[in-house]
């Protein structure tokens, strides 16, 4: 899929919008910076330009081009909060620790507005709001919710009742939501973009197509050979994503790469605009997901599925247009222009990945679906980190490194995905009122929801162990936490820091094999499918066969 230039293969709507990147040269020489940065994405470009700015040389290698990877694909989206639920954040690190967790996730979003404003970026026009809507069935939880984070969380947050909704957008499926009017969109590959610029305005420097092929941690001067020169630093920031592979296999492993789709609309006239009022973002499922948004004034950009896998984008296609009809039946028959996919890294626990996981070793990862936000949160705090000695970042260490699980986390993680699709086309089906049930029904529904009876109670079986067993990865399998620096050495300047710290390590729970023997490939993928995969594999060529509709349709 990732070719030299992946963005201008045709697929993506932002090889046609996005204006011009300046050429940027390879690494053909031997370098020694304060700080080297890997991965030229969101979170690299932010954390080599707050390094700058803090009168530090750093340099940024990018196998490919600026934002190519997820930075450059996704539906731009600059929200609050964290992919993982606010429940689950205040269960697991306490009332007090959530909330500035979820102020740190504020400055996030109003480090990206600030950047556009500094900057006067081109191309980049914030609209504001988003909408996070129920489907089939009032959810009382996203009241509460509003108002747990209007109260104590001093959020932005409105509650939304069904009738609210329906009259900014028209449709059959939608109940009450969740509205955050200090969330904005924007066009994401710009954005990347003027970063970039800006990073390089303020002392960066950004060497593409220059894959960093290994590291060397150890000593002072840590060491990273690209194919055509060698880079040597105090610091390293691993922010390659799920593309750091064999550089990191502990970082590698602790993601499960998760590709989701994109499609973009011919142009739909009024209609759109009388089915849609709200020109906010617009999230329809936390789970299942439909995330969309207005663009060129009269076309939408939709978002859905996802697989442990790269699949083909083009058989997202007839999916996605097939959920947009569902949400608005009025707009017909729909045509897509533009079609692609991204992959971004999520932990098993659902919150980003910062910190220094060995001395001088800082990583900026995990961001999920939700990085944007959390990818300007962290390159500030890793620059003040490393800068400044900064201790902020250590809020996020009771979310450290945890093994995923491999080719069987994956194979869990898209089993839940397809249980919570197959509940949703049942609620779909069986739990709306009658007259609503006949505008629902599509053909390829009525095959989905045959195979979905008979196969959602066994499902909804796994379901439970499948999570759980997830939850036990997170606290059998954690590896190295993320450590802290003794408190006088992160913001010594780097001549002064002679000796080595090793990361602290965890002892591996008693069965566990260490990860680097379990998975000697640090993609996790040799090549071969697991048993697991072959059954998924087979699974999805069934479903297909049976709908003509790819598998978690
Ligand atoms: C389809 C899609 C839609 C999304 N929508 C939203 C949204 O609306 N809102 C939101 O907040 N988030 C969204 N996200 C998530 C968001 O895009 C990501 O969380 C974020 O972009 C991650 O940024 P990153 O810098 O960590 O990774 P990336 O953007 O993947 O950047 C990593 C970079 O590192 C480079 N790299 C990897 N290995 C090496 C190496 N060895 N040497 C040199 N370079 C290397 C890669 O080439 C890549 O450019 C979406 C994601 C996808 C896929």
């Amino acid at each position: 899929m990732q070719g030299d230039d992946p963005i201008s293969d045709g697929a993506s709507w932002y090889a046609e919008a996005t204006v011009p990147a300046p050429e940027r040269p390879r690494l053909t020489f031997d370098l020694d910076v304060d700080v080297c940065v890997i991965g030229g994405g969101l979170a690299g470009l932010t954390a080599a330009r707050e390094i700058a700015r803090r009168g530090w040389s750093v340099a940024v290698l990018e196998a490919q081009t600026v934002a190519c990877g997820a930075s450059g694909r996704n539906l731009g989206f600059v929200l609050p909060g964290y992919l993982e639920s606010l429940a689950r954040i205040i269960e697991r690190v306490g009332r007090e620790q959530a909330k500035e967790l979820w102020a740190l996730s504020e400055r996030g979003l109003d480090y990206v507005r600030e950047t556009i404003r500094e900057t006067n970026m081109p191309g980049v026009e914030p609209v504001n709001g988003w909408l996070s809507v129920a489907k089939f069935h009032e959810n009382p939880g996203l009241s509460e919710e509003a108002k747990l984070l209007r109260e104590e969380f001093g959020a932005q947050a409105e509650a939304w009742s069904a009738e609210q909704v329906r009259e900014q957008l028209k449709s059959p499926l939608y109940q009450n939501a969740i509205h955050f009017p200090r969330a904005f969109h924007i066009h994401p590959m710009n954005y990347a973009r003027g970063l970039a610029v800006a990073a390089e305005q303020a002392g960066a420097r950004i060497f593409e197509h220059t894959p960093a092929l290994s590291l060397d941690p150890a000593g002072i001067r840590k060491r990273v050979v690209t194919p055509s020169g060698r880079m040597r630093a105090a610091r390293i920031v691993l922010a390659g994503n799920t593309g750091l592979g064999a550089l990191m296999p502990r970082l590698a492993d602790s993601l499960l790469p998760i590709t989701t789709y994109v499609a973009t609309t011919a142009p739909l006239g009024e209609k759109l605009n009388q089915a849609m009022l709200y020109k906010g973002g617009v999230s329809d499922s936390v789970f299942s997901d439909s995330h969309y948004r207005m663009i060129d004034g009269d076309r939408l950009m939709w978002a859905g599925g996802m697989t442990m896998w790269a699949a083909d984008p083009k058989r997202y296609a007839r999916r996605l247009a097939a959920d947009i009809r569902r949400a608005y039946p009025q707009l017909g028959r729909v045509t897509v222009d533009h079609v692609w996919s991204g992959t971004l890294g999520r932990a098993v626990h659902k919150m980003p990945q910062i910190g220094e996981m060995m001395r001088g070793v800082w990583v900026a990862s995990g961001f999920g679906g939700h990085g944007f936000n959390t990818t300007a949160m962290a390159g500030d705090l890793i620059a003040r980190g490393i800068v400044e000695g900064d201790k902020t970042w250590r809020l996020f260490s009771p979310y450290d490194l945890v093994w995923a699980g491999g080719a069987g986390g994956r194979a869990a993680a898209q089993a839940l995905h397809w249980t919570r699709r197959i509940r949703e086309r049942l609620n779909a089906q069986f739990g709306r009122p009658a007259d609503l049930r006949e505008e629902l029904t599509f053909p390829a529904d009525a095959v989905v929801s045959k195979m979905a009876n008979k196969t959602a109670g066994a499902l909804a079986v796994a379901e439970n162990p499948l999570r759980a067993a997830s939850d036990q990865t997170a606290s059998q399998f954690s590896v190295p936490e993320l450590t802290a620096a003794p408190a006088n050495q992160a913001s010594d300047p780097p001549a002064a820091r002679d000796t080595i710290v090793p990361g602290r390590r965890q002892k591996p729970a008693r069965h566990h094999k260490p990860v680097a023997s379990k998975n000697p490939n640090p993609d996790g993928n040799d090549g071969r499918k697991s048993k697991a995969e072959s059954k998924m594999a087979l699974e999805e060529d069934a479903t297909s066969a049976a709908d003509g509709l790819p598998a978690d349709n």
